[in-house]
């Protein structure tokens, strides 16, 4: 299975995961900028995130054989924190650089009027920048979140199809088949959606459009989703060019819009001007010592 996971914090996990996902067949993935639990008090945290974002967890995948990709924006959650929104100022020196294939996460947690002005000015910013966006929905109320948020897509312009709106389930797949949208799911451990009820949502509504995500991170949640996803929908019936269209052909297709993704294997050398499989970063490697 080649597997490509186009949400997943890297920055949260280790090199067993790194290590357990490029065994079962992930190769590329896109590691979206998001809330760290703890808040950031200054634009300079995020300067140093976003910098690790394209750095060092890039040099890190790259360790393992993955393909390492990111998508920058101001988080939704700190959309609400005046100490942070300076960060939209540094925002589009950022989004010209190599790694970044997308806008996001952006959208919304509370639907506050901080939320709203974060929101559209970085849809802005994907038009201007002619990215694609990654959109986070709600976890509560989330119907009338999804509602609101393909509304506001809407005003901004973006094609739909540079749009994936994340996070979705029974209820809310629907309206953003029906608006072009891509359409994202977040297989959890033991909440919101796994991979049974994924497998039937792409028995009713096919398998175009469709982006599956492990969307792991520091909370309980498991990188190799997306490889159990792919067995699910091989057990239900589905065929292996199912399989694939679902985990690399469609993430391909909606993060290859950005121009900017690298899918060669990181070499000794580092082809295509993208981190190797070997050497250091910054002076550092990720090994503890010679062996
Ligand atoms: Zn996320």
């Amino acid at each position: 299975m080649k597997i490509f996971d186009p949400h997943v914090h890297m920055t949260s996990r280790t090199t067993d995961d790194y290590e357990s996902m490029a065994a079962v067949g992930v190769a590329a993935l896109v590691e979206p900028a998001f809330w760290l639990g703890q808040p950031r008090t200054s634009v300079g945290s995020f300067v140093d995130y976003f910098d690790s974002l394209i750095g060092w967890e890039r040099f890190r995948a790259a360790q393992f054989g993955i393909r390492h990709h990111c998508a920058l924006a101001l988080n939704p959650k700190e959309a609400n924190d005046p100490r942070c929104a300076e960060v939209l100022d540094v925002l589009p020196r950022y989004l010209a650089k190599d790694g970044v294939v997308a806008v996001g996460e952006v959208g919304y947690d509370s639907m506050t009027p901080e939320e709203d002005d974060a929101f559209a000015r970085q849809l802005e910013l994907a038009v201007e920048h002619r990215l694609p966006v990654l959109v986070h929905t709600p976890h509560r109320d989330k119907a009338a979140g999804t509602r609101r948020t393909l509304d506001v897509v809407r005003e901004s312009g973006l094609p739909p199809e540079r749009v994936v709106v994340d996070h979705l389930n029974e209820m809310t797949v629907g309206m953003v088949a029906d608006a072009g949208c891509w359409m994202g799911f977040s297989i959890y451990p033991d909440t919101k959606m796994d991979e049974e009820r994924m497998v039937a949502i792409l028995r009713e509504h096919g398998t175009d459009r469709v982006l599956v995500n492990s969307a792991a991170d520091w909370g309980r949640s498991d990188p190799l989703k997306t490889h159990l996803t792919g067995l699910a929908m091989l057990a239900a019936g589905f065929g292996q060019p199912d399989v694939d269209r679902v985990l690399w052909h469609n993430p391909v297709a909606f993060y290859g819009q950005s121009g900017r993704l690298v899918l060669d294997e990181p070499g000794e050398t580092g082809v295509s001007g993208a981190p190797g499989a070997s050497g250091t970063f910054a002076g550092n490697s990720i090994l503890r010592g010679g062996s």
